[in-house]
Parts: structure tokens; C-alpha cells; sequence
């Protein structure tokens, strides 16, 4: 099999790759796309955030994702650590009321739309053709790929747009990767019948429970369908010694809120593992190639981003990818303003990733009536709106200005109890 040569290659046809060959091919470029596998196929990441909808209107999509979805008005916490603490985050108590909910989805369904979406506004598609390897040159890049038959092929494009999500080929390739060391974890999920839902509005929340050795998290699908996962620390993990899906139920156990709503339940599905460590690119691309979606970056999945950030990646990339084709004298600046874009809205949810599981985030997280600004703020945060510049930064800077002070005090009474203790033996010692 012979490859061609196109305008922009795209590697991998997730949310991501779909997105930005909709979107580019929409505006008259010659897009291929090569995904390893044939859609419609699994993949975990399943609850979308409300900003989302914006770029599903935007691809035309909105009326299918409705077909395939259950809406999601708002995400719930439970903190078993303290007794089942509840909290609820309605998305309509956002700064920006344009999208007050969202939609929890199959993953099979939601990117077998977007990939059709791609294929409706021109983009060639190649399926079951995994990229081998990758080489990226001064005036484009050449890609090898296989196909399942074991046919080796070649393409050649001007623009190269990794999107292959977790197995980032092209920062693997350039040893970009960098793992973030303090923030890693891992996963087990699968699918379940007869879970409880929440009432009315409410049945289509996502819910998270906090439990000492990571959280879990419970979404809502189509058919009576739950999607129930367990993100843990590696050693908890390591520790398994019986099958999957038992250790995700003993797992479950551990959370008498969580355990209640499975009385009744029965795994349909088999459960699966995924590592789920964070990592970024050191850079995001070069003149004439661009890492977008999981492909570039990955943060833990607590507060559902992933799909949202790979989407708005893509989005932001679009424009970056025609300035480098049309102007490749500004290609550096183009890159360079895509990247800064894209890690700003990055760092608005990894502050309270980096901090989610500390007893003091889960005490103030938790705190039945905050301030209506910090309330606003934190619920636009998890709305997704962290690309632009809205008047909840203020909201924001209270909340972590009260968690580093709330952390000082912790910090210090601890210190005091201790300093108490040395003095009391060193007493009874005299
Ligand atoms: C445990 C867990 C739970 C998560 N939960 C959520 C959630 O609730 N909500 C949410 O929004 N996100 C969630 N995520 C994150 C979400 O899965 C990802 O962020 C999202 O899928 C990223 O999209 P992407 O297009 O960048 O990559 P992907 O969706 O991974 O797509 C990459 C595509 O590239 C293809 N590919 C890879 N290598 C090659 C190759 N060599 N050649 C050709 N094709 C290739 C793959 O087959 C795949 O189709 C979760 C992640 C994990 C690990």
C-alpha cells in the first residue's frame, strides 16, 4: 500500500484528532487522518464538561451527542473519610450561564460522531493504520505505518498534528515526556447494572468518593448503565491479589455511601486498568508539527477534563496550524501563543487536582455554604471555563488563599502538638 502526500497528517482519530481534522478541512485544507484502531471502539473518559458544548455546536454535532447522552446538571463529592460528607456543584451556578450542563457519554459512541463529523467535511480517514514511526524535517514530515495485513506504508504532509493520546508518539520519539513523579496513580473500571442513581435532576450527576487510598467516581450512562472507576495509589494497586473485578468490589467496600448504591448491582462489562500518571511535553510543537489532547498532556481525570482539554487543544491548534502553513515566518509565535494558551487553562484545574485528595481541601471542597463568589468560582472552574479570562479569579485567588491559610494553621498546631509532646517526655524523663 502507497501513502500520499496531504496539507496536515493528523495521527489518531480521538477527540482530539477528529476535532482538529473537522475543523482544518472545514477551512479548505487536504486532511488525512491514520488511527490504529476501527471506531466504534472502547475507551475510558466518559463524562464531558459543560464548556464542551460549545465546540460540539461549533462541529455540528450537538443533536447526536444528545441522542448518545445523559445530561449531566452537576457533579457531587462525598468524603468517606469524614463520615459521607456531601457536596454538590450545580453547573448552572456558574459564572457564565450559556451552559449550564453537560453530557455524560459512551466513548465508543462520542468519537465514532466526531470521527463521522471529520469525514462529512472532507477529511480522509484510514483506519486499523497504526504509525510506526515519525520523522519531522525542515519542510514537513514523512510518517511509516502498518496496517493490520502487515502492509507497510509511507505519507508525506506539510504539517504533521500528533493526537495520539497516551501514547504520545512524537514526545516519546523527541524524549520530551516528562512524567510528573509526585502526581502518579492508577485505574480500574468497568461497566455495572443496577446501580442506584441519584433523584430527578440528579440522576444524571457525576458522583466522586473520596477513600483513603485515591477516590472513585460513578457516571451515569445510557440503558441503565453505570460506569463506576477507582483511581488509587500504584502501591494499593500492587498490592492486588485476586481478579479485577473483585478487587474493584472489595475496593468499593471501603465506601459505605458508595457501597450502598451497588446492593443490587452486577458488572456488565469486564473491569480494565489503566496506569494514570500525569505528564506533560516540555514543548508543544516546532515549524511544521504540533502535539495536541493527552498526546501533549495529561492530568488526573478527578474533575472529567480530559475530552474538554483535548477538544479546546484542538481548537486552539487550528488556528496555530494555519499560521505555520501560511505564514511560516510566525510559525515559532504561533506555537509559542497555542502552548501558553493551552497550559493556562491547564493550570486552573491542576491547582486543585495537585491538592484534591489533602484533608484540608477536602474539609474547605466540602464546606456546606461558602462564599457565593468562591461557590461561583470553583463551579466555573468545573464547568470548564478556564480558557478565558472571567470575573472569577477573584473567587478563585479567596479559595486558595484560605487553603494555604487553613494549611499554616494545620501546620503549625501540629508543630505546637508535637513540640507539646517532646516536652512532656523530656519532663517525665528529668
Ligand atoms: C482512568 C481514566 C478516566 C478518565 N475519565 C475521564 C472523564 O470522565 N472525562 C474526560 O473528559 N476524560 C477522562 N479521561 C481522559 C480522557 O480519556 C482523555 O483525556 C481523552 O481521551 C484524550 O483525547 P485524545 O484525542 O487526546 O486521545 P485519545 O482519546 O486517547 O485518542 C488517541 C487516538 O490515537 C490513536 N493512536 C494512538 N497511537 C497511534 C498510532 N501509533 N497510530 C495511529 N493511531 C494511534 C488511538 O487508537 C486513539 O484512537 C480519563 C482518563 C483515564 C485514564
Amino acid at each position: 500500500m502507497n501513502g500520499s502526500h496531504c496539507e496536515v497528517l493528523v495521527i489518531g482519530a480521538g477527540p482530539a484528532g477528529s476535532t482538529i481534522a473537522a475543523l482544518l478541512a472545514a477551512r479548505g485544507r487536504r486532511v488525512i487522518v491514520l488511527e490504529k484502531e476501527v471506531h466504534p471502539r472502547f475507551h475510558i473518559g466518559e463524562s464531558l464538561l459543560p464548556r464542551n458544548l460549545e465546540i460540539f455546536e461549533e462541529l455540528g454535532v450537538m443533536d447526536r451527542l444528545a441522542e448518545i447522552g445523559v445530561v449531566k446538571n452537576a457533579a457531587d463529592f462525598t468524603d468517606e473519610m469524614a463520615g459521607g460528607i456531601e457536596k454538590t456543584f450545580d453547573f448552572s451556578r456558574a459564572a457564565d450561564k450559556t451552559y449550564p450542563s453537560a453530557f455524560q457519554v459512551r466513548r465508543d459512541e462520542l468519537d465514532a460522531i466526531l470521527l463521522d463529523s471529520a469525514r462529512s467535511r472532507g477529511v480522509e480517514v484510514h483506519e486499523s493504520l497504526q504509525v510506526t514511526s515519525v520523522d519531522v524535517h525542515a519542510d514537513g514530515a514523512r510518517v511509516a505505518a502498518v496496517d493490520s495485513d502487515g502492509r507497510h506504508s509511507t505519507w508525506t504532509a506539510d504539517f504533521l498534528v500528533d493526537a495520539s493520546g497516551r501514547d504520545s508518539l512524537l514526545a516519546r520519539r523527541l524524549a520530551w515526556r516528562r512524567r510528573n513523579r509526585t502526581h502518579s496513580s492508577a485505574a480500574l473500571f468497568g461497566h455495572y447494572g443496577g446501580v442506584v442513581r441519584r433523584e430527578g435532576d440528579a440522576a444524571g450527576n457525576i458522583s466522586i468518593y473520596w477513600f483513603e487510598h485515591g477516590w472513585l467516581w460513578m457516571i451515569p450512562l445510557r440503558d441503565g448503565r453505570m460506569s463506576i472507576g477507582a483511581v488509587c495509589e500504584p502501591a494499593y494497586l500492587k498490592a492486588r491479589d485476586c481478579s479485577l473485578e473483585e478487587f474493584l468490589g472489595r475496593t468499593i467496600a471501603l465506601m459505605p455511601n458508595a457501597a450502598a448504591r451497588m446492593k443490587d448491582a452486577y458488572t456488565i462489562s469486564e473491569v480494565r486498568t489503566a496506569g494514570n500518571y500525569s505528564y506533560d511535553a516540555r514543548r508543544a510543537g516546532g515549524k511544521n508539527f504540533l502535539l495536541i489532547g493527552d498526546a501533549f498532556c495529561f492530568i488526573d481525570p478527578v474533575f472529567s477534563s480530559g475530552v474538554f482539554l483535548a477538544m479546546s487543544s484542538a481548537r486552539l491548534g487550528a488556528d496555530a496550524v494555519e499560521t505555520c502553513l501560511d505564514h511560516p515566518r510566525r510559525a515559532a509565535g504561533a506555537v509559542r501563543r497555542y502552548e501558553r494558551a493551552l497550559r493556562r487553562g491547564i493550570r486552573r484545574f491542576s491547582w486543585f487536582i495537585y491538592r484534591f485528595r489533602s484533608p484540608t481541601f477536602r474539609r474547605l471542597f466540602t464546606t456546606p455554604d461558602p462564599p457565593r463568589r468562591i461557590e461561583e468560582a470553583v463551579t466555573t472552574m468545573l464547568s470548564g471555563d478556564v480558557f478565558r479570562r472571567t470575573p472569577t479569579v477573584a473567587g478563585l485567588a479567596a479559595f486558595k488563599a484560605t487553603y494555604y491559610a487553613a494549611s499554616l494553621a494545620g501546620a503549625w498546631s501540629t508543630r505546637r502538638g508535637a513540640e507539646q509532646a517532646r516536652g512532656a517526655q523530656q519532663t517525665r524523663k528529668s
